[in-house]
């Protein structure tokens, strides 16, 4: 049988909460049950948000909970040329191209409350002189892969693109468009590489067989599937886990999703309390 790699992906963007519990609960049971290995790779990209002694806490809050993963860590930002790299691939097929247009334009140009990154929004390269001409006043601007271009890269290969999905009767294949999300944005000007890029990078060079991940993530995963191909990466199979409920099923309270995992430790909660309350209903 072929090895069941998984992996825990946590952000360092604040200190783990319950809903993390929950993934990485259901990330080492998925991995327990298949005889597998977990690693643990810090997606900390973004350097505005993510900072050291979160990621610390997140080592801390894992041990406390008894789980352990393989070998050494994965930090994505001690590897921004390996996202550079691919996205130089993608730059020199004439996927991807500079998006000079900011949220708030983009937000401006779409119904109002549409989330700009949802809202499949879609444009084109400026002229080359356009661009010279931006970019000499050092304007911010947007890595975006072109749909129109994906699509004709992988020609008949567009209409299959899918990812195997495990679910409790075995495992499916799903149909992948990633139309919805338009031209998504790969990289930032500041920002060496998108989640969707880092993540399925990452994936691949970890040889990430088992992707667990919470249902939340289930939309983007057809992103993920366009990536894969245009890049000639293996695809892991996905298993989407629910996100955690509040007692009454609905979304938890901000009060109990606000509070991190080593509150309720100082509060004298113990990793078992934590197992029970992250349990599903
Ligand atoms: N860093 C992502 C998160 O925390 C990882 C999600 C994933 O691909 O599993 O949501």
């Amino acid at each position: 049988m072929p090895d069941y790699i998984t992996r825990f992906a946590p952000s360092p963007t604040g200190r783990l909460h319950l809903g993390h519990a929950v993934s990485a609960f259901n990330v080492w049971a998925a991995a327990a049950e298949a005889g597998g290995r977990v690693y643990l790779r810090i997606e900390d990209i973004d350097q505005t948000r993510c900072r050291p002694e979160y990621e610390a806490g997140i080592v801390e809050d894992l041990c406390w909970l008894g789980l352990s993963w393989e070998g050494l860590v994965r930090r994505q930002s001690d590897h921004f040329s390996d996202y550079r790299a691919a996205l130089d691939t993608l730059q020199a097929r004439g996927l991807i191209y500079r998006c000079f247009r900011t949220r708030r334009e983009i937000a401006a140009s779409l119904p109002a409350g549409a989330d700009p990154d949802e809202a499949g929004f879609v444009s084109r390269p400026l002229s080359p002189f356009d661009e010279a001409e931006r970019l000499s006043h050092n304007a911010a601007f947007a890595w975006r892969l072109s749909l129109e271009a994906a699509r004709s890269a992988l020609g008949a290969r567009w209409e299959t693109l899918s990812y195997q999905e495990q679910t409790a009767g075995g495992v499916r294949r799903v149909p992948a468009d990633p139309s919805r999300f338009g031209d998504v944005v790969l990289a930032r000007k500041d920002t060496p590489a998108s989640y969707h890029l880092a993540c399925c990078h990452d994936d691949a060079l970890q040889s990430i067989s088992h992707v667990v991940r919470g249902e939340d993530l289930r939309a983007v995963t057809a992103i993920h599937a366009m990536l894969q191909a245009l890049m000639g990466w293996p695809q892991p199979v996905y298993r989407f886990h629910p996100l955690l409920l509040g007692a009454d099923g609905k979304k938890l309270s901000k009060r109990n999703a606000d509070k991190s995992l080593a509150e309720y430790r100082a509060e004298g909660m113990t990793p078992e309390d934590i197992r029970a309350m992250t349990a599903p209903a």
